[in-house]
């Protein structure tokens, strides 16, 4: 049977986007499309159901928007990685390497149980530096992260070769 939704009519590519020379893939129109979007949680929820993840992990801030009615759908938790600052209380960070400088990410210390099975959502995989980086800080909480998963992946840089999980996503470009 043929599905009527292509999940790649709603994803476009912005031209020099943050910066001269880049090519922005924004998922801005699959969000504000009803079916099209539901598509997209249907698809990842049927991927990472096999996983049988206790919480599911967004990576700021895109990653949220996709973790967050995901869980719902798969009855799990939800947790958030941020950014440097962002988050109250006690936090465990991990910093990782930019292409120019470093990064910082952290996790409310409390918000993962010792052996907690996790899936890692996040809008795009590029080089893999970000999800590599929240993989790690998960397991320094006493996480088992089971898996990863992405609306869209740059295939060009290799970036699923820098992730030690499974890694899904619903659309590729080369
Ligand atoms: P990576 O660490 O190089 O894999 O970059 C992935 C991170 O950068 C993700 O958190 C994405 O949200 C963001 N990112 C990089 N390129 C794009 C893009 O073209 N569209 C949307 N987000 C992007």
């Amino acid at each position: 049977m043929s599905n009527a939704i292509n999940l790649k009519d709603h994803i476009r590519g912005i031209a020099d986007f943050p910066k001269p020379g880049i090519l922005f893939y924004d998922i801005s129109p699959l969000l504000a499309h009803a079916e099209a979007w539901k598509e997209a949680v249907n698809q990842l929820a049927e991927a990472i159901r096999p996983h049988k993840p206790d919480l599911l992990v967004g990576i700021e801030s895109r990653g949220f928007l996709i973790a967050a009615p995901l869980a719902l759908v798969l009855g799990t938790g939800f947790i958030m990685v941020r950014k440097h600052g962002k988050l109250p209380g006690d936090k465990v960070a991990h910093s990782y390497d930019l292409e120019y400088g470093t990064d910082t990410i952290e996790v409310q210390a409390d918000a993962v149980k010792p052996g907690q099975r996790i899936v890692v959502l996040d809008d795009l995989l590029a080089t893999g530096g970000t999800m590599a980086a929240a993989i790690k800080l998960l397991r320094q909480v006493g996480g088992d992260v089971r898996a990863a998963a992405f609306l869209v992946e740059l295939t060009f840089l290799s970036g699923r070769e820098k992730l030690d999980v499974p890694s899904v996503s619903l659309t590729a470009y080369d």
